[in-house]
């Protein structure tokens, strides 16, 4: 058996980032820049008003009480024609253009409108207020994101807001996913003696999207050598990497094995944990030459679920050129319900709830049975807590707990 973190470092370590892809700037997000975007343009591109109210000359406002003649009303998208003089101003909106002359916008909760064309300022007007200056938000030629930044949403709309049409970034991933196993009913049929529901490809598949990953769904392949590898060699035409579910046990139908190792160079690992014992990783070349990597999960759900956070989807981070936060990030939790485990020289991944409570500690407690066929207590968890070899921990230990959906 090796270590999670050997495992990790072959699985992870084995996977390079995909060549960068020119892409639109709206399709961005949650994607990692490839080359530094520098802005051409400013935002905001004038200086316009941060209120509603009127434009002034702030020397002419520097008491209370001054009243000055509306010229107009300027909105946003307009730009006023006159230009503002002594004892004059001009009604604006939030985002229009500050007209020539003026230098602070009296906000309109200050001011008394008086007929037509006159207002009184009821407060002073300082010398810039309420003016949005160009480029105060950004500059042209100020660096906005660097290599490895990840777009979120207010990213995309900073590349909008400076016209990035296209952006260097690493592309999406294609991942092809599989099931195995003559056991599974996929249509809703009624079960036959010795038939179970499938239900891995219907978690892996959010578990993929959710990693920003395109998922090309396969379907269950039946326990048939020649299917398999006709369908493998098929799909790695047309993804970046492969994730298939079941037949990576000692068992005497796991085709996934026999067929991965006849063409794919694989590794099939033992690890220190449970669930998750077995999984393979391993590269498969294509008839035009691209490399491809296959993760070979488990079938049991738990083991599948809880290999692919650990294994698959960082590596899968990394191709689409995370360098950040690849893992999930871990906490030191407090025990509220005894964590029971027997002593097996190995890593317990317990499916745990956690919440933060008043002391500001994340406080968990297990949420079930802990099979690795028992994926009903894993769907109630919102974290893994690393338990470590031994008796398991009382209540009131500490524990390092991995946050799922972070
Ligand atoms: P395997 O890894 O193929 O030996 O399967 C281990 C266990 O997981 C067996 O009990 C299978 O019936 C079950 N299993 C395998 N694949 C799936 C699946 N896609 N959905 C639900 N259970 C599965
Ligand atoms: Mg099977």
């Amino acid at each position: 058996m090796i270590s999670l973190a050997e495992a990790q470092e072959i699985v992870i370590g084995g996977c390079e980032p995909l060549k960068p892809v020119l892409a639109d700037c709206r399709q961005m997000t949650g994607r990692v820049v490839a080359q530094d975007v520098v802005a051409t343009e400013f935002i905001p591109p004038f200086a316009n008003s941060a209120v509603d109210g009127f434009a002034v000359r702030a020397q002419d406002v520097s008491t209370a009480g001054i009243e000055l003649n509306v010229l107009g009303v300027i909105g946003a998208g307009h730009v006023a024609n006159y230009v503002i003089g002594a004892g004059q101003a001009a009604r604006i909106m939030t985002g229009a253009p500050v007209p020539q002359g003026a230098d602070a916008i009296v906000m309109i909760e200050d001011a008394t409108v008086i007929g037509q064309t006159r207002v009184r300022c009821n407060k002073a007007a300082k010398l810039g207020e309420a003016i949005r200056n160009i480029g105060e938000d950004v500059r042209a030629g100020d660096v906005v994101f660097t290599v490895g930044s990840v777009i979120n949403s207010a990213g995309a709309g900073v590349l909008a807001g400076i016209n990035a049409r296209q952006v260097l970034t690493y592309p999406r991933l294609r991942v092809a996913m599989l099931s195995t196993g003559d056991e599974l009913v996929i249509d809703g049929a009624p079960l036959k003696p010795g038939q179970i529901r499938e239900s891995n490809l219907t978690m892996l598949s959010a578990m993929i999207a959710a990693t920003d990953c395109e998922v090309i769904n396969l379907g269950i392949i039946s326990d048939d050598e020649s299917k398999l590898e006709t369908v493998l060699r098929e799909v790695a035409l047309r993804c970046d990497a492969i994730v298939t579910s079941g037949g990576v046990g000692q068992g005497d139908f796991d085709v996934v094995k026999i067929v991965l190792s006849r063409i794919a160079q694989m590794q099939w690992m033992q690890m220190a944990i449970k669930p998750a014992k077995p999984f393979a990783f391993g590269k498969l070349t294509t008839s035009d030459s691209r490399v491809i990597p296959v993760f070979g999960l488990p079938g049991n759900p738990v083991s599948s679920m809880i290999s692919f956070e650990l294994l698959a989807r960082p590596a899968l981070r990394k191709m689409m050129g995370h360098t950040q936060n690849l893992m999930r990030p871990t906490v030191r939790a407090i025990v509220d319900k005894q964590l029971k485990r027997r002593q097996d020289g190995k890593i317990h991944l317990m499916r745990v709830f956690g919440a933060f409570e008043d002391d500001g500690r994340l406080h968990v407690r297990d949420t079930g049975p802990q099979g690795s066929h028992q994926l009903a207590a894993t769907a109630l968890a919102n974290g893994l807590a690393l338990v470590p070899d031994g008796e398991g921990l009382v209540v009131g230990s500490e524990v390092e707990v991995m946050l799922l959906g972070y």
